[in-house]
This record gives structure tokens, C-alpha cells and sequence, in this order.
């Protein structure tokens, strides 16, 4: 039997799928072939559309959900999942983030039926795979935060941008782009300067409509502008953007020649961080 098979007769299970961020073939295999046998799917707005019309199967119920509240987004799931053995709920980028998660499947624990989430790619994940970064790099900053500015949803205490800015890790800005003026404040008051660089990604993936904007604290909104991104999109700020041209790159120990680790013994003598190209396939001998 398939692992996601669901047993005739039951009540239907209803799947939170993670659709990816925009580009159609970036959804997991797993959320593909859910979507294949779907009976209904509930997709959020625009932003994951051309997913389900490219994957759903040509009787499939597909309701969009944008101009639904919670409650009747619940009862529909509940309704649908009582006809079909599976039920979808199309999520943008992976459920877990800024996705109303919990609050959906509260009400289906209640009614008893089963449910399953399947992750998807990030818009995070995908702008820095657009603009061609690293989130991370040894020695700059081994750490991503995931975070928003506060706009109608106050942010926690302590969450303030500018406090998050203070450990100049990664920051993956995300449902800020109006309030890009606000974004620029905090990581200046956090000690961030000027000359900081920020990646903006507007619709990252999706075919023929991304956009990457590349600027400094002092530059970004201006380009913006002129680039007229006001929504979708994400906000980068790292101290690790435009490493690709770099002369200095500290290398990772993970495939330093001179760093032995479980899969491989060190092939090279430590050579103080200066590259040796292809030192991995010559054998040093120790003096
Ligand atoms: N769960 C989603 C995030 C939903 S919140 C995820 O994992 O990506 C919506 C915010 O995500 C937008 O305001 C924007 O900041 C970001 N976003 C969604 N899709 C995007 C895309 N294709 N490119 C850039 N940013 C995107």
C-alpha cells in the first residue's frame, strides 16, 4: 500500500501541502502526488495557483481561499474531507512559516479527522537561490533568522528587528516590503552600516517574473522604487551577500583537504587556510 493511502470508507485526510514559492515544478514529489489524487484542494490566492492547475486532477474541487475567513476555510476542509479520501490544502512555500497553520488544524483535531503536512521549499530558500547566496559561511555568520517587522501583527516581545539585527547573523525579512523604510531604521540602530548590503527578490522562482534587487542599507529603498516592489517580496540582509566575488573566501572544514571527518581522512598538511586546488586528490606526506 502507499504510504499516503487512505482506507475506503473512512472519513478523508486533509493534507497541508507545502506548494513551494511560485515556480510550479518546485513542489515536492510528495506534495505532487497528493495533489494528483486530490478530491478537493484549497489553494491560497495567486500565489500557488498555477501549481494546482498544472497538478490537480480534472475533477478535483479547487476552491481558492482568498476571500474566506478561518472559520469557513475549516468547514469547507471538514465538508470536503467527509466526501474524498484526500483533501489539500495548497500552502505557499513551506506550511510552517507565517502560513495560519495551527489555527487550521485545531478545529480538524476536534472533528476527529486525521491530517499530514508536507513540507515545501521557502521563499527564503528560494530568493537566496535566486540571487545566487549563501545564507551561511564559515567564520561570517553560521546563523539565519527568520523574522518580519511589525506591522498590524505586533511582534512578540524582545523580536524587535533591531534587537534580532544585533547578532549580525542572516536575516530573512519576510512580509515587510512596505515597510522597507522600517526594515533599513532597525539595522542601523542595531550598528549595521551604511554600506551593509541587502538583497530584495521579488517573486523568486517564479518563471519570467523574478526580480533581484541588489543595494546597501543607504541604497535599497531607492531602487525599489524604481523597481516598483511593493509586494512579494523577500528581504535579505547578511553579512555573507555577494561572497561569490570574493578573493577571500575561509574555506568549510568540510572539505578542507587537511580535515579529517567521518567519511574521509585528511589528505593535505594544513596549509593556513591558503587553497591548494585539488589537494584532496594528492597525497602529502607528513614530515
Ligand atoms: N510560507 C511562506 C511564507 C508566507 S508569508 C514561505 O515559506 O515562503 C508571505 C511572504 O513570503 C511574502 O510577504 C514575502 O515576504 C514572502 N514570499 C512568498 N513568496 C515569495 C516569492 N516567490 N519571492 C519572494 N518572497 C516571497
Amino acid at each position: 500500500m502507499n504510504e499516503f493511502a487512505e482506507q475506503p470508507g473512512l472519513p478523508g485526510k486533509v493534507w497541508f501541502v507545502g506548494a513551494g514559492p511560485g515556480d510550479p515544478e518546485l513542489i515536492t514529489v510528495k506534495g505532487q502526488a497528493l495533489l494528483a489524487r486530490a478530491g478537493a484542494v484549497l489553494f491560497a490566492g495567486s500565489l500557488v495557483s498555477e501549481a494546482v492547475t498544472r497538478w490537480a486532477p480534472e475533477h478535483c474541487e479547487i476552491r481558492d481561499s482568498k476571500d474566506m475567513t478561518l472559520e469557513e476555510m475549516s468547514a469547507w476542509l471538514q465538508w470536503q474531507a467527509s466526501r474524498h479520501a484526500t483533501v489539500v490544502r495548497l500552502q505557499t512555500g513551506d506550511p510552517s512559516l507565517y502560513g495560519a497553520l495551527i489555527e487550521l488544524i485545531q478545529p480538524l483535531d476536534q472533528a476527529g479527522i486525521s491530517i499530514g503536512v508536507v513540507p515545501g521549499v521557502s521563499s527564503a530558500m528560494a530568493s537566496a537561490a535566486a540571487a545566487t547566496e549563501s545564507l551561511t559561511l564559515p567564520e561570517v555568520t553560521q546563523t539565519v533568522i527568520l523574522t518580519r517587522v511589525e506591522g498590524r501583527t505586533p511582534m512578540p516581545e524582545g523580536e524587535s528587528l533591531a534587537a534580532l539585527a544585533s547578532h549580525h547573523s542572516t536575516l530573512c525579512i519576510f512580509l515587510s516590503i512596505t515597510l522597507l523604510g522600517k526594515v533599513c531604521r532597525e539595522l542601523r540602530a542595531a550598528g549595521w552600516a551604511e554600506d551593509a548590503p541587502i538583497v530584495v527578490v521579488q517573486k523568486a522562482s517564479w518563471p519570467g517574473e523574478e526580480k533581484v534587487v541588489r543595494g546597501t542599507i543607504a541604497t535599497i529603498q531607492a531602487l525599489c522604487r524604481e523597481q516598483q516592489i511593493h509586494s512579494q517580496a523577500m528581504i535579505i540582509a547578511s553579512p555573507t551577500l555577494g561572497a561569490r566575488h570574493w578573493d577571500q573566501l575561509i574555506r568549510s572544514k568540510l572539505y578542507d583537504p587537511a580535515f579529517t571527518h567521518r567519511f574521509r581522512k585528511a589528505s593535505a598538511i594544513p596549509d593556513n587556510g591558503v587553497s591548494v586546488p585539488f589537494a584532496d586528490q594528492i597525497t602529502l606526506k607528513a614530515e
